[in-house]
Order: C-alpha cells, then sequence, then structure tokens
C-alpha cells in the first residue's frame, strides 16, 4: 500500500487509466455481460448516490438550468452527463484521461439521443487533478473520489474544492464506522497487496470538520447502502448561508 503524501495521488492515477478504468467503466456502464453480482450491486449503489445527488441538486432554491457546476473526478459522466441534460453549464475534470475521454464519448451519445429543442448543455470537459482546479463555480460536487485519499489529502481537497464554490457543495465518501474498524483490523475488508489502491474510509466528523475549516457546514445528509456499497452524501452551503 501506498504511504500517505503524493504517492497516493500517481497510483490513482495510473490505476484510473488502466486496470481501473476497465473495472469502473465496467461497473459504471449499462451491459450486464460479464459483470459479476458484486459489481452489479456497487453499480446499483453508486446509482443511487446518482440519483440522490440530483434530488438535493433539484430541491435546492438554485435552478439548475444555467448553473454554473464543477464535477471533480467525473469518471465516466454518470453525474456530468444528467446535469448537462438539465441545461447546467458543467465543467466535468478527472485525473485520467481516460475517464475523460469516455465521459466525452458518453455525452456526445446522450447529446444524440436528445429530442429537438431539449436543454442539454455540452459539458466542458479536462484532464486535471481536482488539486489544480480553479475558477468559481454555483455547485461544486466530488463523489466518491476521497475514497482513494487518505486523511490529510482528503481534508486538503476539501478546502480547495471549498474555495472553488459559491453556493454549494456535494461530496460523497464511504464512512468509516467502529464496525468498518473492526473489519479492516481483523484483516477481512482491503487485504492490501492483491488490491490496486487502497481504499480509504472517512469519518463523517473529519469530513464535517475539513468542511467547518473552509467556512462551511453540512445542510444536508444522505446515506447510500446496498450490500457492497457505501456512502455518505453531504451537502454542504457556506456556513454564514441560511438555506
Ligand atoms: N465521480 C465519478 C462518479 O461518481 O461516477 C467517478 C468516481 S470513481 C470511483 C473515482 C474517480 O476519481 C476516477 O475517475 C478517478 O480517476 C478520479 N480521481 C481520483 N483522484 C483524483 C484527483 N486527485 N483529481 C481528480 N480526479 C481524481
Amino acid at each position: 500500500a501506498e504511504a500517505a503524501g503524493g504517492g497516493d495521488k500517481e497510483a490513482v492515477r495510473a490505476y484510473f487509466n488502466s486496470t481501473g478504468f476497465e473495472r469502473w467503466r465496467k461497473i459504471y456502464g449499462s451491459a450486464t455481460e460479464g459483470v459479476n453480482k458484486v459489481q452489479l450491486d456497487i453499480r446499483e449503489g453508486h446509482a443511487q448516490t446518482v440519483a440522490k445527488t440530483l434530488s438535493m441538486l433539484r430541491d435546492s432554491p438554485l435552478p439548475l438550468a444555467g448553473a454554473t457546476v464543477c464535477d471533480a473526478g467525473c469518471g465516466t459522466g454518470s453525474l456530468a452527463i444528467p446535469l448537462a441534460a438539465a441545461g447546467a453549464d458543467v465543467l466535468a475534470s478527472d485525473i485520467s484521461a481516460a475517464m475523460v475521454s469516455e465521459a466525452q464519448r458518453q455525452a456526445q451519445a446522450a447529446l444524440a439521443a436528445q429530442p429537438p429543442g431539449a436543454p442539454f448543455r455540452m459539458p466542458r470537459f479536462e484532464v486535471r487533478d481536482l488539486e489544480s482546479l480553479d475558477g468559481r463555480y454555483d455547485v461544486v460536487v466530488c463523489l466518491d473520489v476521497l475514497i482513494h485519499y487518505p486523511r490529510d489529502e482528503a481534508r486538503a481537497m476539501i478546502r480547495h474544492l471549498a474555495s472553488l464554490a459559491e453556493k454549494r457543495l456535494l461530496i460523497s465518501f464511504a464512512p468509516r464506522t467502529l464496525y468498518f474498524d473492526f473489519l479492516k483490523r481483523v484483516g477481512e475488508l482491503f487485504p492490501g497487496p492483491s488490491k490496486a489502491t487502497r481504499a480509504y474510509l472517512h469519518a463523517e466528523s473529519d469530513i464535517e470538520d475539513a468542511l467547518r475549516e473552509a467556512g462551511w457546514r453540512v445542510a444536508n445528509r444522505g446515506f447510500i447502502s446496498t450490500q457492497f456499497y457505501f456512502a455518505k452524501l453531504f451537502e454542504a452551503v457556506p456556513a454564514a448561508s441560511s438555506s
């Protein structure tokens, strides 16, 4: 396993340009051939996270059509594409060039399938790690990315994402609970050597602390769980705001 520090990021980039790309493209896709039960279960859990994110954004006072959205670590575009279809002005970026070109391909296919007059706005796609993103966006979203980074890196990422966001910041992460800690200690989960990347679970309080330090507070929470997929979803707003 990688030690904390820059090593994690390079290992993650390499993984998502090779075996990780193939694995996650399959999980996030719709074909069922060659997809095992665990992968189908993770597909289902992840789809619920995307759906919950969209419903939080639709319920917020800010209309999605015309809103500027930064999807940091966009993967194959599972969230960026429905946002674009709702008329949002999306920047979809990812550290993996393979992921970005797959997301672009899927967005083009989605655009081609739109009825005439649909509000679809083609996202802007960029190969970039989220630490190097700049600009300001109404909404910043980062789904299922923090699992690849240890606590201190995750904290720095949250701080940076918060600096890009004006109104809303949505982050999902695999929650660390006493039960998980126990399983991890007895070695049933994440048996290190056979895994291409490590999985880091985060305590809710760590994520909340990082948001608070950045001047944000959690306004809404979601919890998604299937058999093999667990995620907490936080919707944060600037600490001073009332909505
Ligand atoms: N957010 C997408 C979704 O939920 O469908 C993809 C989730 S996938 C598990 C994690 C993604 O994060 C991969 O596409 C990976 O390349 C990307 N990623 C990992 N580290 C990153 C970083 N430092 N900056 C930007 N993207 C990163």
